[in-house]
């Protein structure tokens, strides 16, 4: 037998690991900095990694007090009632849950272009389509109403990422309010807010407050550093928030999950150390650099090398991974995650030799 027709799916392309990349070069991982996903370079908060440790004798019971606490806090802290926080196993789960909320079979999404590949994903798993907006480089990925609905036909979910994925750029809330408003009152926008502790930009939970029609993504995996533990969640509306009960997959975050987030939420000295690095980092990144950059508000910087594929393969061999945007359709350009200084200012070096012994840099 065989599945039914997965010939319009495509596999998720992740950043390559450290093990992975040094097994193939035969390096020694610990001479490898990691800058292809986006992860946290200082880890997770100790208090975190303690509350598993702690937590580790329970988990043969289902986690339902550390769930519903770990959605009672997050609601206090964005002041919305709880049932309007959708938890689940990273933002990724959530994408899934909005896909089995909102869309009939044929409905479609709008996304953009280049963008997360998951929206994209998710909606077709559930038998709707995809549309894409485009975001382009020639003035900077600037993402606004307009670019928007240029391409706006109706799409049951209009996904925008702020910052975005792969270039940092970011949609201020008043575009995103001004999107709201031109798209039809069945039409969802999700703002996708994986990286919002990085930007200076204000959430767009506050938008819920008096719409129906907005949602918003955030995840642990990114400033909190708990990518490992698989848990994000969605701030819905209030008039439609009970629908979670009814799509999510039951016990949707981890005991240890929950347990980690709880105590990662009450570490501020742990977040604001890793904002303050990634925002250290992408001015550095950005400054030295021998090729020109965009202006990025997230925990990365997207990079014009000339040949990413050239760039990243020759960057490994240096010591640096990188993430080459072919899979994204920037094949010129690679993106740098941020690391620590240390990390950094190494991986600037290392990359600054290989821009140079390829001679494909595009010099600022
Ligand atoms: C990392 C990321 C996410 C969520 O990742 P999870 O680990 O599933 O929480 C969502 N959107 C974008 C654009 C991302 O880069």
């Amino acid at each position: 037998m065989q599945p039914r027709d997965l010939s319009t799916h495509s596999a998720y392309v992740p950043g390559r690991g450290i093990e992975e990349v040094a097994r193939d070069l035969g390096l020694d991982p610990d001479d490898l900095i990691k800058l292809s996903s986006n992860e946290n370079p200082h880890g997770a908060s100790p208090d975190a990694v303690a509350a598993i440790r702690e937590h580790a004798d329970g988990i043969s019971v289902y986690p339902k007090a550390s769930h519903a606490d770990l959605t009672a806090r997050i609601a206090a802290e964005w002041g919305v009632d709880h049932e309007q926080v959708w938890l689940s196993p990273g933002a990724d789960g959530s994408i899934d849950y909005l896909s089995r909320a909102m869309l009939e079979p044929d409905d479609r999404i709008l996304v953009p272009e280049p963008g997360f590949a998951y929206y994209g994903m998710s909606s077709r798993y559930h038998h709707g389509g995809v549309n894409a907006y485009e975001l382009s480089a020639d003035d900077d990925f600037e993402q606004t109403a307009e670019t928007v609905l240029s391409a706006y036909a109706g799409e049951r979910i209009v996904y925008v990422t702020s910052p975005h994925n792969p270039s940092g750029s970011v949609m201020s809330l008043d575009e995103v309010r001004a999107l709201a408003d031109a798209t039809a009152a069945e039409t969802l926008v999700v703002v996708d807010e994986a990286y919002g502790e990085f930007a200076a930009t204000d959430s767009a939970v506050s938008l819920l407050e008096d719409r129906d029609d907005v949602a918003v993504l955030r995840t642990f995996s990114k400033a909190y550093g708990l990518a490992g533990l698989r848990v994000g969640y969605a701030v819905v509306p209030n008039e439609w928030s009970d629908a979670y009960a009814r799509v999510n997959t039951p016990f949707a975050a981890s005991e240890l999950a929950c347990r980690a987030a709880l105590a990662a939420l009450d570490d501020d000295d742990h977040v604001q150390t890793s904002v303050d690095s990634a925002r250290w980092a992408r001015e550095h990144i950005a400054s030295e650099l021998d090729a020109d950059t965009y202006d990025s508000a997230g925990n990365f910087v997207l990079a014009e090398v000339g040949d990413a594929e050239a760039v990243a393969e020759a960057a490994q061999r240096n010591g640096v991974i990188v993430r080459d945007c072919s899979s994204f359709g920037l094949p010129t350009c690679v993106r740098i995650s941020t690391g620590t200084r240390e990390g950094t200012r190494e991986a600037v070096d290392r990359l600054n030799e290989t821009l140079a012994d390829l001679d494909l840099g595009v010099h600022a």
